[in-house]
């Protein structure tokens, strides 16, 4: 016993059978629990730079980084620093605060599409409030939103996030509508325009046939729900620009991506200038603060809470200080911080595709950056959750995963999320990671298991 993932995790299994009399599955989030983590999710004690240390003293290379949150890494000494000095003022006080200005003018400057923001806790408040917005702004109720992608686990958005054997699916121009889970009444979804992602020809049907009702549209600009699936070229550019030339409202979700790409978000690298964007993750660095932030004109429909907007815990002092510095960090000296995180996380990818050729397995490493994923398919890439579904072995990825974690590399389990690199990240820790998915794959395929 304890021996379940290939290494001695006796104590995180201890944990798992005392945590399973008070919380469910013994974790918080299904996405940590024994459904991906089988038998029993492994119990973190400690991360330090970009390392996790879990209960039974195992120490990983983190790649998962709290589902992508640390960009930092773990304990980064400005982070600590800002922690411990703002902490003796209290937390928050639900007055007016100056960090709240301070924050929101970097974003401003850093963003050019984003005139005001107002801050939330989580992702999930940020993106549907982004929606609300769109509603009261242009009085239209339709919501058009792309198979497989997640944008939190709001009522009104949740159809369609997870992929499902295509035969479930329906046509691309009439997928089915499958809300996702129990205990949300079909009509919180009724409003919802499903279209398949990466395909311009369907969306502009999509348009022309209910365009009129469509407050807004709604994506990711990386898939970051099935692995990390990239736009096509120009896919978004046409999508922002049929929007536009619809009285149609363009949401760019950048909760995964924001304050991660180069210059601060994928928008900025990719010229898009979408009307509402919403931030989380990495903006916060694992403390819980979202942003959604956009036009002047839009946003001031929040204003005297015409669209209702209240949070007892909206711009915290400890997380906005915690984002500031984080800001500071990753843009100093020309924005440093985020080439790193990008040049090392194609260092990786490349690397890990180079060692799936040499091997002859038929597998891909696809993401940009600091985000990407491991495919076992014999496509040369993944453009939506259609193909993800019909030509991905996710049974293969989960047996991988499995072994990189028993070697001490702490990759996602899920194929569904995908790998991240951070700032404390090292040359050497990726080479390591290149050396430990090299002796996996060899070992599978030795196993016939590839
Ligand atoms: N949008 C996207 C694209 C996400 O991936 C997520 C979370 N994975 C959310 C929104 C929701 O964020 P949170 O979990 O902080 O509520």
């Amino acid at each position: 016993m304890g021996h379940e993932y290939g290494h001695k995790t006796d104590l995180s299994r201890q944990s798992y059978e005392r945590g399973k009399k008070v919380l469910i599955e013994g974790v918080n989030s299904p996405s940590r629990g024994d459904a991906f983590y089988k038998p029993y999710p492994i119990y973190i004690a400690k991360g330090e730079k970009g390392r996790l240390l879990d209960v039974d003293g195992n120490s990983y290379l983190d790649l998962m980084l709290g589902f992508s949150v640390n960009v930092l890494g773990y304990s980064h000494p400005k982070v600590v620093e800002v922690v411990s000095e703002v902490i003796k003022g209290g937390n928050h006080y639900a007055s007016a605060t100056e960090i709240e200005i301070v924050v929101a003018e970097k974003i401003k400057k850093m963003v050019p599409s984003i005139d005001k923001v107002r801050f939330f806790n989580t992702g999930t408040e940020a993106t549907m409030m982004a929606v609300r917005l769109a509603r009261a702004y242009t009085g239209k109720k339709w919501i058009l939103k792309f198979e497989g992608q997640y944008h939190g686990w709001y009522d009104g958005l949740l159809a369609n996030c997870h992929s499902r054997p295509i035969d479930s699916l329906g046509t691309k121009m009439d997928p089915v509508k499958i809300v996702e889970g129990s205990g949300i009444p079909e009509e919180h979804v009724e409003n919802l325009v499903i279209c398949p992602w990466n395909d311009l020809e369907t969306f502009e049907n999509k348009i022309k046939n209910h365009g009129s009702n469509i407050a807004a549209v709604i994506t990711e600009p990386i898939m970051a729900n099935q692995g990390a699936i990239l736009p096509l070229p120009n896919y978004l550019e046409n999508v922002q620009k049929i929007c536009k030339e619809n009285g149609i409202l363009f949401i760019l979700d950048e909760v995964v991506t924001g304050f991660r790409y180069l210059n601060g978000s994928y928008q900025k690298m990719a010229g898009l200038d979408p009307d509402i964007t919403t931030f989380g993750k990495a903006f916060g660095l694992g403390f819980a603060t979202s942003v959604v932030g956009g036009k002047e004109d839009i946003m001031q429909q929040m204003q005297w809470g015409k669209a209702l907007s209240y949070g007892t815990l909206n711009a915290a002092r400890l997380p906005l200080e915690v984002a500031n510095i984080g800001i500071d960090v990753m843009t100093a000296d020309n924005c440093e911080g985020y080439k790193f995180i990008y040049d090392i996380g194609e260092y990786l990818r490349s690397n890990a595709q180079k060692v799936f050729d040499e091997q002859g397995i038929p597998a891909i490493a696809q993401g940009l950056g600091p985000m990407f994923q491991f495919y076992f398919t014999e496509k040369r890439s993944i453009n939506d959750v259609r193909e993800y579904a019909q030509f991905v072995d996710i049974k293969k990825y989960q047996e991988f995963s499995r072994r990189l974690i028993s070697k001490g590399l702490y990759v996602t389990v899920s194929n569904g999320l995908h790998q991240c690199s951070c700032l404390q990240h090292t040359h050497e820790d990726f080479q390591e990671a290149v050396g430990i998915i090299e002796e996996t794959v060899k070992e599978m395929k030795k196993e016939n298991l590839l």
